[in-house]
């Protein structure tokens, strides 16, 4: 080879120079290749596994980003993916080379830009002269400086067994721009980003996925905590797979991790076990009450979970709290025998002086002391029609149905007085006085409503103030409204019992005081519905165990009666 170059002289030798200048430069663009190459493998084998939360994932994206920023010598690399609820094609943050600013700005709809194009068309695009490219969306690139790009789509593909492609999917697109050292973007710089393309929609796929999955598994959870109600999930093996929290507080056991446990090492209750036990043989549904020691009464029921199969997989147990349900209950077994009690009590005396009466055929009693026993007779007639009264609205009140409203107008001065009058005759022990202005108000109301208001306060003034005392019916005009005051100075309320007293069937339990006095509890429920029927309300204002106590009553001066949707 020498020889024939000294024998054709030094032109010949510039053109073998010039060869190998050429070969020298497609060597270099080779390695240059296959440094890329090897720098894409080893990025994606340094590409976590799983990645299962959203901060993870940006951290991969930045570091993949990183790279193509290298591999393809651009400026700017953009990740948009396209969100079906936007029609859009949104950036994936991080970016590299925009500024967040710039970055919350763009949007682009598939069908603009050379970004939408490659979306649309699944092919990728080169170009060069981004100011006069008419495919270019100019906003895009005077707003980033865009001089030259290469976009490519990001596909997933699912391969079979046999690694050939089934079903593609593209999801986003992969842009980087601008090219360092004033560079134009080749076909190498293209291939080299589609490798990279393919990787990356890869990892946004599946880490997508894995978030959504996780992020859904952690609402359900959250949900799953807050419940009220118990729930437990046992595996047909007898694990545990799922216990919440108030699960835990059912079975009086610390909130702590029991998923994977034996069941019979976590639940010392015998009846929670067997009703397991019970559901796994008759593979059906079974409830039970449990009553715990803190005396909270719990309904467990169990349902099955069926496999694909068919075939029963797991055991839920979901406890719900009947305490309140059983307190009723039990509180409206008292009422029942309460109030037969009320109404028998003045029946008896009735008929224990008519009978008395009837026998006295002789005339053994005199004129003043028959005229005593039919006042009594009287008295116990009217104790009767209050209680049957107050029971008749209490049943329209349960039923949902309105109260009966006759608005008339009521001097409230003369009513009340008429009312203490009725409640002195029955006590010799309790001072009533009237302490309502003389020139008070007079309302618009119903008046039998307002009687059965203040004889409810007054009565209760004198049954809770065993002792005696005095007991004030003090009234203040408000303006719109008018608010009756009833003190006395007995029993007193405990602070616990203050919002509870409103409720059917509430009465203050556990006083040795209260022994032997008789109640309902409905006195007070009753009167806050008459009260809020005219657009008031009843409260207490002030109470204190063996001090006493004042309620409260507000009434408009015109009832503020809200329409009923019954006639
Ligand atoms: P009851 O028929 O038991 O009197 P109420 O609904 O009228 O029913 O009252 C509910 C409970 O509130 C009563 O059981 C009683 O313990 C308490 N209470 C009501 N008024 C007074 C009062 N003036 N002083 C003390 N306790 C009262």
């Amino acid at each position: 080879m020498a020889e024939d170059v000294t024998s054709e002289g030094p032109e010949s030798l510039r053109k073998e120079l010039e060869r190998y200048r050429l070969v020298v430069s497609d060597l270099h663009e080779k390695i240059r290749e296959l440094e890329a190459e090897l720098e894409i493998t080893t990025t994606m084998a340094e590409m976590p596994g799983v990645i299962v939360t959203r901060p993870e994932l940006q951290r991969t994206m930045s570091r993949l980003i990183g790279k193509i920023a290298m591999i393809v010598q651009a400026e700017k690399v953009m990740i948009f993916l396209y969100h079906s609820e936007s029609g859009e094609l949104a950036l994936l943050p991080p970016s590299l080379g925009v500024t967040d600013d710039q970055a919350s700005g763009i949007a682009i709809r598939p069908s603009e830009g050379i970004v939408g194009e490659v979306y649309q068309t699944g092919e990728s695009i080169i170009y060069n002269d981004a100011l006069n490219d008419p495919r270019a969306l100019p906003e895009v690139v005077s707003a980033l400086r865009i001089r030259n790009g290469i976009a490519v789509p990001l596909v997933i593909k699912q391969r079979n067994e046999q690694e050939r492609i089934v079903h593609e999917r593209i999801i986003g697109v992969a842009h980087a721009c601008n090219k360092r050292y004033e560079q134009e973007f080749n076909q190498d710089d293209l291939r080299l980003l589609e490798m990279l393309g393919e990787q990356a929609a890869a990892v946004i796929s599946n880490a997508q996925l894995y978030i959504t999955l996780t992020e859904e598994k952690e609402r359900l959870e959250d949900a799953l905590e807050s419940i009220r109600s118990g729930v437990i999930v046992v595996s047909a093996e007898g694990r545990i797979r799922l216990m919440n929290r108030a699960a835990c507080q059912v079975l009086q056991l610390p909130a702590d991790g029991y998923e994977g446990k034996e069941l019979t090492e976590v639940i010392a209750n015998d009846q929670v076990r067997s009703l397991l036990n019970q559901t796994f043989d008759s593979l059906r549904e079974e409830s039970l009450e449990i009553e715990l020691d803190n005396e909270d009464v719990y309904r467990a029921e169990t349902s099955m979970v069926v496999g694909e199969n068919g075939s029963p997989t797991d055991v839920v147990v979901i406890f719900t709290d009947i305490t309140d349900i059983r307190h009723v209950e039990q509180m409206k077994t008292t009422f029942v025998s309460t109030v037969s009690h009320e109404l028998r009590t003045p029946l008896t005396s009735i008929k224990g002086f008519i009978a008395t009466l009837l026998d006295d055929t002789s005339s053994v009693y005199d004129d003043q002391t028959r005229h005593e026993f039919y006042e009594i007779i009287d008295q116990e007639c009217d104790r009767l029609t209050r209680l049957i009264s107050d029971l008749l609205n209490i049943s329209r009140i349960e039923s949902g149905r309105a109260l009966d409203m006759n608005i008339s107008p009521v001097d409230v001065r003369d009513l009340a007085q008429r009312v203490l009058d009725t409640q002195q005759q029955y006590t010799l022990r309790h001072n009533l006085t009237n302490e309502i202005p003389p020139d008070f108000p007079i309302i618009e109301a119903d008046s039998d409503h307002v009687t059965r208001i203040l004889d409810n306060l007054l009565g209760n003034a004198i049954k809770y103030s065993p002792d005696g005392g005095d007991i004030a019916l003090s009234g203040v005009d408000e303006g719109d409204s008018i608010r009756i005051d009833v003190t006395d100075h007995g029993l007193g309320i405990p602070v616990r019992q203050h919002d509870r007293i409103f409720d059917r069937f509430q009465m203050v339990e556990g006083d040795s005081n209260r022994k032997g006095i008789k109640g309902t509890g409905i006195g007070l429920y009753l009167v806050r519905h008459l009260a809020q029927a005219h657009g008031g309300d009843v409260w207490l204002t002030w109470s204190e165990v063996d001090k006493g106590s004042t309620f409260s009553v507000n009434l408009p001066k015109v009832p503020q009666i809200e329409q009923s949707s019954e006639q």
